[in-house]
């Protein structure tokens, strides 16, 4: 097997950067008081927060860091014996774990322990477990959870549970303005929505170019180039990187510069990262000269609905028009929209053990989608944390395999149309 350069991107120094003054800015009010700290759901009602000054802290992004830095297994045990099962979210179990053994990988990012919040706010959009998880801290701590209960598998996104959920939102606002002692000011929720969508524009236009043949991009650069969009949507500063990436993957689109030397074949992950094998999947796929060009996981930080003339509302749909929300059906025809744009050869999904919820290999979509497309599918055991549930030798040997299969059909196709 040759070895192939995975090109790195000039403007990751400048991520580090990015990610960095946000890391300061929880820090600094951390220590000294200077904002409300909240932590909010990954795709929670983020720009509420942050129009009422508050500093936003996504545990999930712990989570990740602790999954990258493998520090997760060392830690997960701690919750499992507080009685948290090792089949829940492997996020929450390694960020309890963390917390009772006092140790972050953040620590490099100048955060000597995870900020404590003063009230935190989740949406159960994506799953339940991130509500079990914000109430273990809210006893923790003893400060107020509020939230969202928000419709799962949805397929139509109908107004009446756009009203809803708009509802909900609105109820927030008073208990949190008085948690941040300061009124809600509707032009700096308008602002922040804009950002927010300007955001989510510049992150989609970074995806999309991968879907030029060869792709710019890789699923693993994507992983990590979604930081500031998770992190810091709502904010000038996620604006403005989007842009300097978004500069950089159009002069590799008009190089021809691919991000996988020699790209011969491309793929579409669906499901979660498994994140302490980032960097080992990653290369092991560049030297089959294969690319993964496209995810439903960096896409779960698109939100076409924001609209800032209609803030609350817009944030609504948005929260319920994501992917990980809606029914196997709405899915299926994502996915299949997905493999015609970013021309994809095969299909991988990760059925993460501890995420059901973003795991789509359940309920018959791979056999579906292979029968509806004629695209090839692997389905991967994984996790995202949690390496027990994962085989160095079993995802090499399958991925070899697909790849080879894969190989063999555009070489039958290439015979046949010749
Ligand atoms: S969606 Fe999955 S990974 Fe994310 S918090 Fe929920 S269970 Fe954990």
């Amino acid at each position: 097997m040759t070895k192939a350069r995975q090109r790195r991107l000039r403007c990751t120094a400048r991520l580090k950067e990015v990610m960095g003054g946000h890391f300061s800015a929880l820090a600094k009010a951390s220590k000294t008081g200077s904002a409300p700290i909240a932590w909010c759901t990954s795709v929670g009602p983020a720009e509420i927060l942050r129009a009422l000054g508050f500093e936003v802290y996504f545990p999930e992004n712990h989570g990740a860091a602790l999954g990258a830095s493998r520090m997760a297994n060392r830690v997960m045990p701690r919750a499992h014996a507080m009685g948290y099962s090792q089949e829940i979210c492997s996020y929450l179990t390694s960020d309890i774990g963390a917390h009772l053994a006092g140790v972050t990988p953040l620590a490099k990012a100048g955060l000597e322990s995870i900020p404590k919040a003063d009230v935190l706010v989740f949406s159960t959009n994506q799953c339940r477990d991130v509500r079990e998880w914000f109430e273990y801290y809210g006893r923790e701590w003893s400060v107020p959870v509020l939230g969202i209960t928000a419709p799962r598998s949805v397929d139509q996104v109908e107004q009446a549970i756009v009203d809803d959920v708009t509802f909900q939102m609105e109820a927030l606002i008073p208990p949190l303005e008085s948690i941040a002692g300061t009124s809600m000011d509707s032009a700096r929720l308008s602002e922040v929505v804009k950002l927010s969508r300007e955001c989510s524009d510049l992150w989609k236009r970074c995806l999309q170019t991968a879907q030029t043949i060869p792709s710019p991009l890789t699923f693993f650069d994507g992983t990590i180039q979604m930081g500031p969009a998770v992190v810091l949507r709502g904010s000038a500063e996620a604006t403005a990187y989007y842009r300097v990436l978004l500069e950089e993957l159009q002069e590799r689109v008009a190089g021809g510069v691919a991000a996988v030397e020699g790209e011969k074949y491309r793929l579409f992950w669906d499901g979660m990262p498994i994140w302490g094998k980032l960097s080992d999947n990653s290369t092991l796929l560049a030297e089959m000269k294969t690319c993964v060009v496209a995810s439903t996981y960096c896409n779960s930080w698109i939100f076409d609905a924001l609209d800032a003339s209609d803030p609350l509302p817009s944030m609504a749909r948005a929260s319920l028009e994501l992917f990980i929300a809606r029914s196997e059906g709405a899915k299926q025809w994502v996915l299949e929209e997905m493999i015609e744009a970013f021309q994809v050869d095969g299909l991988v999904f990760h059925d993460s053990r501890t995420c059901p919820n973003n795991s789509n290999a359940r309920y018959g979509m791979p056999a579906r989608l292979q029968k509806k497309t004629g695209v090839p599918v692997l389905v991967i055991d994984g996790d995202l944390n949690d390496l027990r549930c994962y085989s160095d030798e079993q995802a090499r040997t399958n991925f070899e395999g697909f790849i080879e299969q894969i190989a063999d059909s555009k070489a039958f196709r290439s015979r046949v149309e010749s």
